[in-house]
């Protein structure tokens, strides 16, 4: 893509820089060496996320695996990974909408139950992921929370960074 004329002005010619982004609202990844095309022209900015599908599973496993509680971010997460609405969801879990929207709210959040969290770390783990996840969830920026998870593109997909 680097060379091509921008999509968005037509007059510049996009510039390729492999950079470090945070992924995902409310959870702890950052990408690294994600390649970003810039217009020196109009500044518009095409950030490239290869193996889309890849990604999200490696991050839903790791939270699926992960040590101490799931936040609300990371809930939401892996519902969306799931492909459920809120309230297929709440329906699936066996509890109230407002219940979901507690366990996903950062402001009055409510602890999912121990069982209920397992629950949803097992259909993670038998994966039935979307394939579409918004750019509006990619951030600027390298600071990364400490033990937050890194990954980088390969030919194959996704490692660990
Ligand atoms: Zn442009």
């Amino acid at each position: 893509m680097s060379g091509n004329l921008c999509p968005i002005c037509g007059k510049g010619r996009l510039e390729t820089k492999h950079e470090v982004r945070r992924y995902g609202r409310g959870i702890d990844v950052t990408l690294v060496n994600v390649p970003v095309h810039r217009c020196p022209s109009c500044g518009e900015e095409i950030l490239v996320i290869p193996a889309i599908e890849a990604l999200h599973k490696l991050i839903a496993h790791d939270l699926a695996h992960s040590r101490g509680r799931l936040r609300p971010g990371e809930i939401r997460f892996l519902r969306t990974y799931l492909g459920y609405s809120s309230t297929d969801f709440a329906h699936a879990m066996g509890v109230t909408p407002e219940t979901v929207s507690r366990w996903e709210s950062k402001q009055a959040p409510q602890q999912m139950a121990p069982t209920a969290e397992r629950l949803l770390r097992l259909m993670t783990l038998q994966d039935k992921p979307i394939k579409s996840y918004g750019l509006e969830d990619v951030g600027a920026g390298e600071q990364a929370a400490p033990g937050s998870l890194r990954l980088r593109p390969t030919a194959a997909g996704w490692a660990t960074a």
